[in-house]
């Protein structure tokens, strides 16, 4: 669920016994962050002990990720603080602290699908807390806390000149991956936000 995102789904196959799976319908990280926790409704025949293969949901991952990537990208082409976010499959959203910005729906998706032409390249190094909270403008968005390891440390996130930003989120290896954008809507939250929808160019 790291950076905002729906936690994966799928399933668990039984090993040798391949007609026996279980639905996955949640991942997220135990609580003291020692390891994935699968959230698995219908166990019946389950045993401790069973050895089982765990298959992800790479498909609706992949959408996640190219929307999660694209989000990074709308943050910078949108030069306003970001209040909270939202990401589905093939959708996606920010909030963003009003101000007299003029939002162009065809002007944002522009620059967003042109840092995708450029294909930046995703790069990831990790700091400690200490060093993050010496330069707050590194948390930016999706997150409200960042994204602190058991080790304490927190990932940085760049995407070549255009974001440098703590993120625990999972992205394409470079934004060339991601399939073109539209913006699919604008509307006001509250007086003091705008949320700004995007969504496969395509859908
Ligand atoms: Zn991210």
């Amino acid at each position: 669920m790291g950076g905002g995102q729906p936690g994966d789904i799928g399933k668990l196959v039984v090993l040798g016994n391949e007609d026996e799976e279980y639905a996955i319908t949640d991942t997220r990280y135990s609580a003291d962050k020692s390891g994935i926790e699968h959230v698995v409704p219908s166990k019946n025949g389950l045993a401790i002990g069973d050895k089982v293969s765990v298959i992800i949901d790479w498909d609706r991952r992949y959408k996640l990720m190219q929307i999660h990537t694209a989000l990074h990208l709308l943050s910078t082409v949108v030069p306003l603080g970001v209040t909270g976010g939202r990401i589905d499959v093939g959708k996606g959203h920010l909030d963003f602290r009003s101000s007299d910005y003029t939002y162009d729906k065809e002007a944002i998706a522009a620059g967003i699908n042109k840092l995708i032409d450029e294909n930046h390249e995703v790069e990831y190094n990790f700091v400690d807390a200490a060093e993050l909270s010496s330069n707050p403008e590194l948390v930016k968005t999706m997150s409200v806390a960042p994204p602190a390891t058991a080790t304490g440390e927190v990932r940085l996130v760049k995407i070549g000149e255009a974001d440098l930003q703590s993120c625990g989120g999972t992205h394409m290896k470079s934004t060339g991956d991601i399939q073109k954008i539209k913006v699919a809507k604008i509307k006001s939250k509250g007086k003091e936000n705008k949320r700004v929808q995007i969504a496969f160019a395509d859908a």
